[in-house]
C-alpha cells in the first residue's frame, strides 16, 4: 500500500536540489484524507536556509488546507531518518503513532512510529493555547 508514496516521494526527489551534499531526497505525506503531497529537499550557498524534503513536503499539505498527516514516506540513498527538526514539524500535524516510512530508491524500506522517532515531543499543551485547527486568524 505504499506504491503511490513512493513513486509521489521519488518523483520529488529526482526534482531535488542539492547541489552543495549531494544528498537527494524525495518525500511524500499522506494526509488523513489520502490526500499525498510530495516535496524535495532545496539547499541554499547560505546553508541554514535550506530546507529538507520532509518538511516541503507539510508545507506544500498545509498550503493546500491540509493540517492532519496519515503518514510520511521518505526516500534517500541510503535510506534516512527524518533530521531532528523535521520530527518536531512532523509531530506538529501528527500523533505519536504516525507511521513515518524510510526507504531508498529500490523500495527497500523500514517503519517507525513518529513516537518512536521524536519521544516526548514538544506539544501544544506546553506552548500558547491553540484555539483554532484552520483558517485566518481570529479577528482582534
Ligand atoms: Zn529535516
Amino acid at each position: 500500500m505504499t506504491e503511490k508514496l513512493h513513486a509521489v516521494a521519488l518523483a520529488a526527489r529526482n526534482r531535488a536540489y542539492a547541489p552543495y551534499s549531494n544528498f537527494y531526497v524525495g518525500a511524500a505525506v499522506e494526509m488523513e484524507d489520502g490526500t499525498i503531497f510530495g516535496g524535495c529537499n532545496v539547499e541554499n550557498i547560505a546553508y541554514p536556509q535550506s530546507i529538507c524534503a520532509e518538511r516541503t513536503a507539510i508545507v506544500n499539505a498545509v498550503s493546500a488546507g491540509h493540517r492532519r498527516l496519515r503518514r510520511v514516506y521518505v526516500i534517500a540513498e541510503p535510506a534516512a531518518a527524518p533530521c531532528g527538526g523535521c520530527r518536531s514539524v512532523i509531530a506538529e500535524f501528527s500523533t505519536a503513532d504516525t507511521e513515518v516510512i524510510m526507504a531508498n530508491p529500490e523500495g527497500q524500506s523500514y517503519r517507525m512510529t513518529l513516537g518512536a522517532l521524536l519521544p516526548h515531543a514538544f506539544e501544544r499543551h506546553e506552548t500558547v493555547p491553540v484555539v483554532q485547527e484552520s483558517g485566518p486568524p481570529p479577528e482582534r
